[in-house]
């Protein structure tokens, strides 16, 4: 147990760099040794004076004050409801607030300090235009209740983005809503089922996802009430087209495929496949998550794809990570368009905006399934994301998606010789590079080689995701890395892994620089420790 001294400073929290003078704060130099707020501050002092409370007198009349004195009077008026016992928050001024906020927002990883190679997330710089304008009091201030006529440049915003993911994706109508891909999933996948009760075929209760699928798919599928039944991979990392086909039949309301899918690789047989799941009757969904490495080159509605969902806070840059904002539009086919949530913007030949939010407004849109949200989706993203795509232009977007999948490219070429690529002879990649564990030596994994990036100062890469692949590595670096920065993060992850294929045993124990060192994942994941009690402090 770890002695707190006067000021709230564990010395032991097991600071790691070992070897390294001792210090009495526990500090190295910035790298802070931050106690829990809790532990900082105690419920007995206060960060501001406040007159004392005077006990209120049993029977005086119902909340009333009594300016005779210092203190606020309170009778009985709250029903019986004052505390009786302290609340438990601990007491702290402004200063020691602040600095406890800061100190811990500097153990962070963020992608304003450096490059971010999650694969499958998509972490790219945010311009700080799209933060100018989210912050427009037009568009910052305005309330979902307000009437129409009053926030015409909020819906002009949401119409107009709706516009250009339509032409993007060369789809026919586009649902705003949805607040995340998995969102996005859900609505595209009620829409399939929505189109399929109208034809009369319920018996349609299968949804067919490739084996290297994002989790969200299949349970997306499954929460929508289907069967999931898994399609297996090529050799080359692709969709099985022929294992496919076979299971294709009247029990299959459809297939969920993410293109380009997360072993990195475009489907190239997409339109065989919708063409083979329309013959049989089903639908295709398309998980749209990894748009940002097609953008301005295919247009997935030339691939028959009815519905799919685009992840803005991936592909269009609104900041994510650590939980949200996200934002998951879906594009739908003319088949399945009719059956989209309400409610959905409509610009009138005179320029006017109005909102669609009734099923039976002049008998229009009578099939929709429902709404997907109480209002009109994240107005904050929608800013962003139309900011980022205006201030890109279409040129500008096909550039960002040739950049992206050239800098996937890049580190895929760079770092073959020492990390297996298991799909490196299927061609060129898409926007992230995969990489396995094949070939590190026993007691040597995938977690040793990312717990070593955190010391050379990078967030690791997405590990173990696909599952298809041992020991998954995903890096994508997306467009906005310069050479530089590539270079400088594929000499870190080259030492890494040497270090890992030499057996080098202090990688075992890294990260060896950072405040906390291994930590039971699995543990903080399945039973995480969301409060806090008071436990024995030993004396300083
Ligand atoms: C991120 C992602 C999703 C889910 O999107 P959320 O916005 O996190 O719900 C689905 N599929 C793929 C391939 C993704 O990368």
């Amino acid at each position: 147990m770890s002695a707190v001294n006067a000021s709230g400073w564990k010395p032991d929290m097991g600071q790691s760099s070992e070897g390294a003078v001792p210090t009495f704060t526990g500090n190295r130099a910035l790298m802070l040794d931050e106690a829990l707020i809790f532990e900082v501050g105690d419920s007995e002092t206060t960060g501001v004076d406040l007159p004392e409370v005077v006990p209120a007198a049993a029977g005086t009349a119902g909340g009333t004050t009594d300016d005779s004195g210092p203190g606020l009077r309170r009778g009985d008026g709250l029903a019986g409801l004052l505390r009786t016992s302290p609340i438990g928050l601990p007491g702290l001024s402004e200063p020691e607030t602040v600095r406890h906020y800061t100190r811990l927002s500097r153990q962070n990883y963020a992608i304003d300090l450096g490059l971010f190679p999650l694969g499958s997330c998509t972490m790219k710089h945010n311009p700080r235009l799209n933060e100018k304008v989210a912050r427009m009091p037009g568009f910052a201030d305005v309330h979902p209740l307000q009437p129409v006529d009053t926030v015409q440049g909020a819906l002009g915003v949401i119409n107009e983005l709706a516009v250009w993911l339509i032409k993007l994706t060369g789809m026919h109508g586009v649902a705003m809503t949805p607040k995340a891909g998995a969102h996005g999933e859900l609505c595209g996948i009620l829409c399939i089922k929505a189109a399929l009760d109208a034809r009369g075929e319920t018996g349609r209760n299968v949804i067919l996802v490739p084996e290297s699928a994002h989790g969200t798919n299949p349970a997306t599928a499954a929460f929508a009430g289907y069967k999931v039944e898994n399609i297996p991979a090529t050799a080359a990392g692709r969709v099985d087209l022929e294992a496919l086909t076979a299971r294709l039949g009247p029990d299959v309301a459809g297939v969920m495929i993410t293109n380009p899918n997360t072993c990195g690789l475009f489907e190239r047989d997409m339109k065989a496949i919708s063409d083979a799941v329309h013959a049989a009757g089903g639908y295709v969904y398309c998980d749209g998550a990894n748009f940002n490495a097609i953008v301005g080159r295919v247009r997935p509605g030339d691939l028959g794809i009815d519905a799919m969902h685009i992840n803005l806070h991936k592909t269009f840059s609104t900041p994510h990570g650590g939980g949200g904002p996200g934002s998951g539009p879906v594009v739908l086919s003319e088949a399945l368009s009719p059956y989209g949530p309400l409610p959905f913007t409509e610009r009138h030949a005179d320029g006017h905006i109005t909102l669609v939010e009734e099923e039976t407004v002049e008998d229009r849109h009578p099939h929709s399934f429902g709404r997907m949200c109480a209002f009109h989706g994240q107005m904050g993203m929608f800013t962003r994301a139309l900011t980022y795509i205006l201030s890109h232009g279409a040129d500008g977007l096909r550039q960002a998606s040739g950049d992206a999948v050239l800098n996937a490219n890049y580190i895929l070429r760079s770092l073959e010789d020492v990390l297996d690529a298991p799909f490196a002879d299927s061609g060129p990649c898409m926007h992230e590079a995969l990489f396995s564990d094949e070939g590190f030596p026993d007691g040597f994994s995938t977690l040793d080689v990312a717990k070593g990036l955190i010391d050379e100062g990078f967030h690791p890469m997405t590990v173990y995701f696909p599952l298809v692949v041992h020991g998954a590595m995903l890096v994508e670096p997306t467009e906005t890395e310069s050479k530089a920065n590539l270079d400088q993060f594929i000499g870190a992850l080259r030492a890494v892994a040497e270090r890992a294929r030499a057996g080098d045993v202090a990688l075992k124990s890294a990260p060896h620089f950072a405040p906390r060192r291994r930590l039971d994942e699995t543990l903080a994941a399945r039973k995480p420790v969301l409060t806090w009690r008071p436990r024995d402090v030993a004396p300083a």
